[in-house]
């Protein structure tokens, strides 16, 4: 079977202190759990009180304005009191504080079923708006937002179920759709119903993991749309959208097809959405792929939202070496932390933390003109020129637009430059120009 990739650039991304393909750990149910209700950019109002007992998967959190979503309860418990941190992005993050008690509405006892195909694309909507569904990844933004401009969209769309593993520290999201294989095929059944444009359904798939594209197709053929398997190269950042874009034309074209515009959900968000609709149940946890020199014990775990960071690492070992910095998501592209307090919330999937040797970087050397930069780049710019000029003061914001911070070429530097952040802040400048 053919395999599709981005044209130009990339790297391959290996980390063998990444967690393996193990059988996924049940994380300790918090005794204190921190459940966030947004940051600076959005958010959700309490609607329960200090010392109020709530349920499990109750609704804690209403989003009030555009892109805002609802919060649910992971535990049952007394609401402690409400926390704020600033974040090393300088983020406001809010949370409530609730302490484990009482009993358990859904944990170990048999779960409902919603047969959903008599639904509505709106009655859909309405319920993955009300279970607060977000893409669980980047900004974690609201699913029921996404449905909406999809539906805004003219033409017809394909679904794109993004099963892509170029990067080692997305294992947790491979276990997420290897374990729950049924639950994302009809999750994203569900969201293509819920858009109203979608014409048919792509599993696109790293080659590395055929056989579980194998599975996702089987289990897709009792679907009412088209069901294809596209698979994909593993060279870094083949994930990001538009990589992924990129090869689905190419596979487009060399089918003679016309496959419109492109919806791209990962597993997790699929399998919250098939769990939200049928078995009525918000996202009470997530799978996260804890490992990082620093940590004892690498392993996927499955841990509820909420449960604090340092918890989880204690599940794990605790640390081997007292770690240099720990970072939420892929330590390419992922958030660092300042508190083992903060909590795991939905988009977490992976907590990396990293010793000294590992995030200490060799002295600047002065450019030797390698073009290692240049070819690793896959939006085709130019990122040693890029910096030069801006050390030159020579503006010219425009030759960094296009840059979406994949980081390739900070790792490929041999002089150890600070080409990311620097092609960042030009691109930033550019595009608020
Ligand atoms: S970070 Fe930007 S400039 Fe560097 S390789 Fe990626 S897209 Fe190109
Ligand atoms: S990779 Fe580094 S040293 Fe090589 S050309 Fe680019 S900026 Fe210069």
């Amino acid at each position: 079977m053919k395999v599709y990739s981005f044209p130009r650039g990339g790297l391959p991304y290996d980390d063998s202190t990444a967690p393996g393909k193990e059988a996924v750990v049940n994380a300790y149910l918090p005794t204190i759990s921190i459940i966030p209700l947004g940051d600076s950019l959005k958010k959700a109002y309490p609607v329960v009180s200090i010392g109020e007992c709530v349920k499990e998967g109750m609704l804690i959190g209403r989003g009030a304005g555009s892109g805002d979503v609802n919060i649910q309860s992971s535990v049952p418990g007394r609401v402690l009191k409400k926390v704020s941190w600033k974040d090393k992005d300088g983020l406001n993050n809010e949370a409530l504080m609730i302490k484990l008690e009482g009993s358990f509405e859904r944990l170990g006892r048999r779960e409902e079923i919603l047969h959903w195909n008599g639904l509505s694309g709106y009655d859909l909507q309405k319920i993955i708006s009300d279970y607060g569904i977000v893409e669980m990844e980047n900004f974690g933004r609201s699913l029921s937002e996404m449905i909406s401009s999809a539906r805004r969209e003219k033409d017809k769309l394909t679904l794109v179920v993004r099963c892509v593993f170029d990067d080692p520290w997305l294992i947790a999201d491979y276990a997420l759709c290897r374990d729950n294989i049924r639950a994302v095929v009809d999750g994203a059944a569900i969201v293509a119903k819920a858009c109203m444009k979608v014409n048919q359904i792509i599993f696109a798939v790293s080659r590395k993991e055929k056989e579980l594209g194998d599975m996702l197709i089987s289990e897709a053929g009792s679907l009412e749309y088209p069901v294809s398997l596209v698979l994909t190269g593993s060279r870094y950042p083949q994930h990001n959208n538009r990589e992924l874009e990129l090869a689905l034309r190419a596979y487009e074209k060399k089918e003679g097809l016309n496959l419109g515009n492109f919806l791209i959900f990962g597993p997790a968000v699929l399998s919250a959405v098939h769990d939200a609709v049928v078995h009525k149940k918000p996202i009470l946890d997530r799978y996260v792929a804890v490992g990082g020199a620093a940590i004892k014990n690498p392993q996927i775990m499955k841990v509820r939202i909420g449960t604090r960071i340092g918890e989880v690492i204690d599940q794990c070992g605790g640390f081997s070496e007292a770690p240099a910095k720990i970072v939420v998501g892929s330590p390419l592209s992922g958030r660092e932390i300042s508190y083992l307090n903060e909590p795991v919330g939905k988009t977490c999937y992976a907590i990396v933390a990293m010793t000294k040797s590992q995030v200490s970087t060799p002295k600047q050397q002065n450019c030797i003109n390698c073009g290692e930069c240049r070819s690793v780049c896959p939006v085709g710019l130019d990122p040693q020129i890029i910096y030069k000029q801006t050390r030159a003061m020579e503006i010219d914001n425009a030759s960094a637009v296009g840059c979406h911070g994949c980081g390739c070429c900070k790792i490929v530097c041999p002089s150890a430059l600070p080409l990311l952040e620097t092609i960042l802040e030009k691109n930033q400048e550019a595009v608020s120009a």
